[in-house]
């Protein structure tokens, strides 16, 4: 009997365990996200445990995020808005980076929101598709943490909220329909690529990522299109680690 129970707890803690190694790898010489810290834009970085969301001012009362974060009550980002004088109806839009559940989790705590992502992630956000990294395709995504995308994206697309512009583009490799959205000077790379302590850019993770090769492309072709365009970008920001300067590291990036 002792023996079973012991087999049982080995089994059950194992795959924990490894999890916890393997994030412990993920994110060690990552900058550590400060949380509160104001971005260039006057944009909010909110810490929800080892994730990253993001409280954008539109103008007025009205706020949008990139990504809800990993809490099902969304208690971190309701805490940050409440400091605002502010509650969950504020937030008029939420741009998903992409469909993973530790960024689509707190999103129906916001039901004025208009949920944008871009198309091809649209499926995993909502329960229909699956991401294909070597560990995110064991997981599947709670009920709870699922989110309806009423406003699927396009690459390049540009949607007006409030005050401000957010466009979109695709970097597809982390997950198919991983976005980076650009809005007021700050380019917001969700699990697409990370800061390191030294302010270098990282890529996606390979672990919880689909394809690290198309990641590293899509960077690569990201930072081209971001020069070509000439669009001004003051800070990039992440989805778990913290800030970067400028577009130099995105442009500097060497798998
Ligand atoms: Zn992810
Ligand atoms: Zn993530």
């Amino acid at each position: 009997m002792k023996r079973i129970l012991v087999i049982a707890a080995v089994v059950v803690l194992l795959p924990i365990v490894a999890l916890g190694v393997l994030m412990a790898v993920t994110f060690s010489g990552a900058r550590p996200a400060q949380d509160g810290q104001v971005l260039v834009s006057g944009a909010v970085l909110v810490k929800d445990g080892y994730v990253n969301a993001f409280i954008l001012p539109l103008g007025g009362n009205d706020l949008a995020l990139i990504d809800c974060g990993n809490d099902v009550e969304a208690g971190p980002l309701k805490a940050a808005l409440a400091k605002m004088g502010l509650d969950a109806s504020a937030v008029k839009a939420i741009f998903l980076t992409h469909g993973h559940a530790d960024h689509t989790g707190g999103c129906h705590n916001f039901p004025k929101a208009a949920v944008y992502a871009l198309t091809a992630d649209q499926p995993l956000a909502e329960g229909t598709g699956k991401s294909r990294g070597p560990l995110t395709q064991l997981l599947s995504t709670p009920k709870e943490k699922l989110t309806k995308v009423g406003h699927p994206l396009s690459d390049g697309e540009s949607v007006a909220v409030g005050l401000s512009t957010v466009r979109a583009f695709a970097v597809p490799g982390h997950t198919a329909g991983s976005a980076a959205y650009l809005a007021n000077g700050v380019l917001y790379l969700g699990d697409s690529a990370g800061i390191a302590t030294d302010g270098a850019l990282a890529g996606a993770p390979w672990a919880f990522s689909d394809d690290v090769a198309q990641n590293h492309a899509s960077l690569a072709q990201l930072a081209k299109r971001l020069a070509a365009e000439k669009l001004e970008v003051k800070q990039l920001a992440s989805g778990h680690t913290g800030v970067g300067e400028g577009l130099g590291p995105l442009e500097r990036f060497v798998p």
